[in-house]
This record gives structure tokens, C-alpha cells and sequence, in this order.
């Protein structure tokens, strides 16, 4: 998740926050300062409930921030480097560069979080005892945090992925099975049941008890559902992909041009009668850039007849695979850089490129086909 806004920096890894944090931080001084502490501390004034309530909202994000802060740390320390937390809607996420390549790494990843959690709930709760009168915002504080940061600790323990806990089940049936497909097949379907189970909730509370409340409880629910189901279908589309090399779906035929050619040739002869919207340039039979429909735009149109490609081509980065390589290497490339083809770099010579398009083409083939 991008970070619309960066905060600070800690042990190398940018803390931001997402724009979406903003309604979570209202919405939880509102509940506080309005329902909460009205409730449990009777006999405070308007201001002081919002006070309290505000501290207490952004100290949410702080237990929030240690517990991902744990996970990053961990991270960085068994070779994932996380180089972001952002803080959003529903709490914060660990920008990890990659996922973990053993059981031990993800389960150690994982359980540190929740663990983190527990043990600043049992921090807090010492630190609420401390004062004689129970009844002072500071006391409601305390003992409010070490409430949140249980409740923080036990939630994330849910089994079902992709929630801390789920994580840890799809580590051990990865450890215990030797296939992560499975493990995350499983960890997936039980985070699926945890959400249909938290929107059922959300809505009965919806119903019966708080409004608002049991929106937020239906859309943590509705959100722990689509993850769990996103990431069991993109763990099953790698694995087939795995299964499939580059050379099977590259297009042999397909053009390159030598940087050279004019940006007008290339218009005409290329992007207007054939498919595409990119053409390795080559020179020699060695790549040497890519251009795209739009590097084109960004010339202006009279100037197509005497620009050579070379000048508007981009040079760097190039994403290159092998013919050798399977389809999900290509695949991940794509998607991790966002860019819409990779180009194929054949025993160091000009190979053509892959798309994205053409790997969607083959899934909805098979899919049609109903090929396992
Ligand atoms: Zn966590």
C-alpha cells in the first residue's frame, strides 16, 4: 500500500499514512469521546472526553505502528527486506519487498505481531494500576490501551489468512505438507469463513446494537474476505504459471526495430497495422530499449518525421526474462513494477517481449477450455 503522506523514518523503514486513516482516526475519537469514556468515566467535561478520546485514538495507531514495526523487524532480519509501514482505514501494513521463501521465516514473521500486542496489553494494564484514583483520564487511558492492544493481539490470532494468525496455519501446513499452494488454499478458505462470519456479525450489530459500530465490524469482515480470496487465487495462478516457460508463449515473429527508424515509420508500419503498444529496439541483435505508444505521445506530432526512436526509447530499467524462465517469474515482474510487458533476453540476443495481455489470454484460454 502507498502512503499518501510520510511521517518519519525508524531502523530504515518510512513510516506514512494513507489518506483513508483520517476516517479511522475520527471515527475512534468520536466512539471514544462520545460513547467510551461517557460510559465508563461518568462525570468528566465535553472537552476532556475529546481530549482523552483524540490520545486515545492516536495511541491506537501507535500500539498499531509497534505491532508492524515488530513484523518489519523481523522481516529485515531473516532476509525479506520491508522498507514501509503505511497506516490506513483498517489499521497497518507491512510493506514487504517479497514473501517469505521458508515455513520457519513466515511463521517467525507472523507471530511476532500478535505477541508484541499481548505484551504492551499487559504493559499498559501494569501501568493503569499504578495510580491510586482509577477515575482520571490518565487511568482511562491506560487501562483503555491495554484493552485495544489485547483485542489487537487476539484478532490478529485468528487463524484464516491473510490475518497474522492465518499466516502462522499457512506456515504450518506449508512446513508439514511441503506445498505453499495448499497451505494457502487452506489459510485462505479459513479467512474466507472468518469473514463471511464477521460480516454476519457486523450486520446483526448493525441491527440490534450500534450503527456504526457494526458497519465498521461488517467492513473489516467484507475487506478479510476479498484479501483471502485474492491471494488463494493468486496462489493458484503462480503455480500454474510455474508450470508453463516463456518460449511456449513468447511470439517469435514479432517486430523490432533498429533505433534508427523514425518515430513516424514506427507509427505507421508497426503500432497502426499490428497489435502491441510496445517494440524492443535493437541494435546488432542486442537489446538496447524499449518504446511504447506512450513514449511516442510525448513527442509532439510534427516532429514524428525526423525524431529517431532512439531518442524517445527507454533504456533503463529494462525487465528482461529468458525463454528458459517460467511464466510466474514474468508474471511477478510485471506486476511488482507495474509495467505492462517484459522483454526476452535470449542468450543475449533481441527475443521479442511477453505481455501482460498475452498472459491474461492464456488464463482465459485455459479457464475456457477448462485445461488443468
Ligand atoms: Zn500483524
Amino acid at each position: 500500500m502507498k502512503a499518501s503522506l510520510k511521517l518519519f523514518r525508524i531502523f530504515g523503514i518510512t513510516i506514512g499514512i494513507h489518506y483513508t486513516w483520517i476516517f479511522a482516526l475520527i471515527f475512534f475519537s468520536w466512539t471514544l469521546a462520545m460513547v467510551y469514556f461517557p460510559v465508563s468515566y461518568p462525570g468528566w467535561s465535553t472537552a476532556v472526553y475529546w481530549i482523552t478520546g483524540i490520545i486515545a485514538a492516536l495511541l491506537i495507531f501507535v500500539s498499531v505502528l509497534l505491532h508492524e514495526l515488530a513484523h518489519s523487524l523481523v522481516a529485515n532480519a531473516r532476509g525479506i527486506p520491508v522498507h514501509s509501514i503505511t497506516l490506513f482505514l483498517l489499521g497497518g501494513a507491512s510493506n514487504m519487498e517479497e514473501e517469505p521463501q521458508k515455513p520457519a521465516a513466515e511463521f517467525a514473521m507472523a507471530i511476532v505481531g500478535p505477541v508484541t500486542s499481548l505484551v504492551l496489553a499487559v504493559i499498559f494494564w501494569g501501568f493503569s494500576r499504578i495510580p491510586a484514583d482509577t477515575t482520571t483520564p490518565l487511568a482511562g487511558i491506560l487501562s483503555y490501551m491495554a484493552i485495544i492492544n489485547m483485542y489487537l493481539g487476539i484478532f490478529n490470532l485468528l487463524p484464516g489468512f491473510p490475518l497474522d494468525g492465518g499466516r502462522v496455519l499457512r506456515s504450518i501446513i506449508w512446513g508439514s505438507t511441503g506445498s505453499l499452494t495448499r497451505a494457502t488454499d487452506i489459510a485462505g478458505r479459513v479467512g474466507q469463513i472468518f469473514g463471511w462470519a464477521f460480516i454476519g456479525l457486523g450486520i446483526y450489530l448493525m441491527i440490534s446494537v450500534s450503527f456504526i459500530s457494526g458497519l465498521w465490524i461488517a467492513f473489516i469482515g467484507w475487506f478479510l474476505n476479498s484479501s483471502a480470496d485474492a491471494s488463494r487465487k493468486e496462489i493458484t495462478l503462480r503455480e500454474r504459471l510455474s508450470h508453463v516457460k516463456v518460449r511456449e508463449l513468447m511470439r517469435r515473429e514479432i517486430n523490432t526495430i533498429s533505433p534508427e527508424t523514425t518515430v513516424d515509420q514506427l507509427v505507421r508500419e508497426i503500432f497502426r497495422k499490428q497489435q502491441g503498444r510496445a517494440v524492443p529496439v535493437c541494435k546488432d541483435d542486442k537489446l538496447v530499449g524499449i518504446v511504447t505508444i506512450t513514449d511516442i505521445k510525448k513527442t509532439s506530432q510534427d516532429k514524428w518525421m525526423e525524431t529517431p526512436v532512439s531518442r524517445i526509447m527507454t533504456t533503463e530499467p529494462l525487465y528482461t526474462v529468458s525463454p528458459e524462465d517460467n511464466l510466474n517469474v514474468a508474471l511477478v515482474m510485471i506486476a511488482k513494477n507495474d509495467i505492462n510487458q517484459v522483454l526476452i533476453n535470449d542468450n543475449d540476443k533481441c527475443g521479442g517481449l511477453l505481455s501482460r495481455a498475452d498472459i491474461i489470454r492464456l488464463i482465459q484460454t485455459d479457464r475456457e477450455l477448462g485445461l488443468r
